[in-house]
């Protein structure tokens, strides 16, 4: 997403000594461990739109408001596309997540994929000669982890299957299909579109609004199951946002114009000498 993600990733791959999904590893964490709660702070969360999604449901408040709340939208020059971070609290000493409490992660269940994920980290080694190239897996210590020394031995595969992490995958990949999409590599995003782009994928019920508090769905030709499944059902809307993206953004035709403004619209840019893309 960034040139700085790409050298991060890039070094891993080259450095980190590298997993396989049955290689094993020593790691508990719990209350009874010395650093408790320490790495629950001062820490960059990048949040997918699913762990927004999770988390709003959790702490039973509108997407906007969790945004609001929660998390921070940094962006750097060299940055293609908008993310939200987990906030943390620069107020308080060792700037602690706004989610932890003294007994632990307050939103455990509904805990964002990095957190799952912890202290298993991945990359894929998909590259341009190589579209193919695996997920590899590595371990993070980047701290003094009490949790190495523990007698609890897990393989890669246990802890993903252990830590709910196969479901936040198969929406990231998802996501990523729109994010390493090579059209973007090459493409400027307008303010307009990657304003649609961060509405679509974190405010979700912005989102709502924009599809159903607009002449969206007067103008665009959409399923009836789906629109009656995205008035209240966030999972389907999820996925009508990616597929929205890809029309608005990636310039493919995955949510058409109804045939009756198609019509007008064409007859408009023949007025004005140009015509509609099919
Ligand atoms: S540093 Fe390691 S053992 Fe300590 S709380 Fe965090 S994950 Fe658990
Ligand atoms: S969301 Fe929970 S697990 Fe993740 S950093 Fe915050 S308190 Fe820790």
């Amino acid at each position: 997403m960034s040139q700085e993600f790409d050298k991060l990733k890039q070094q891993i791959l080259d450095e980190a000594e590298r997993l396989g999904p049955d290689d094993s590893f020593s790691f508990s964490c719990h209350p009874g461990v010395s650093c408790f709660n320490q790495c629950c702070g001062d820490v960059n969360i990048v949040l997918t739109p699913y762990d927004v999604l999770r988390l709003k449901r959790r702490l039973k408040m509108s997407s906007t408001e969790l945004l609001q709340r929660y998390t921070i939208k940094p962006f750097t020059a060299d940055q293609k596309l908008p993310v939200a971070l987990l906030k943390m609290d620069d107020a308080r000493q060792g700037k602690p997540c706004l989610l932890v409490t003294d007994a632990g992660c307050s939103v455990y269940e509904d805990r964002p994929w990095p957190c799952r994920m912890y202290p298993v980290g991945s990359a894929s080694a998909r590259t341009e000669s190589d579209p193919n190239g695996p997920e590899v897996f590595f371990l993070m210590q980047e701290q003094p982890c009490e949790g190495f020394k523990e007698q609890k031995t897990w393989t890669i595969r246990q802890w993903i299957e252990n830590q709910g992490i196969e479901e936040y995958n198969r929406w990231g990949d998802e996501f990523k299909e729109i994010t390493l999409h090579p059209r973007l590599r090459t493409m400027e995003l307008s303010p307009h579109q990657m304003e649609m782009y961060f509405t679509a994928c974190y405010d979700l019920d912005r989102f709502r609004g924009f599809v159903f508090g607009s002449s969206f769905l007067d103008k665009y030709d959409v399923e009836p199951e789906v629109v009656q499944a995205m008035q209240d059902d966030d999972e389907a809307l999820l996925h009508f946002a990616f597929r929205w993206l890809r029309t608005c953004i990636l310039g493919e035709q995955t949510v058409t114009l109804k045939q009756e403004t198609a019509e007008q619209y064409r007859q408009r840019l023949a007025a004005q000498g140009m015509k509609i893309k099919e």
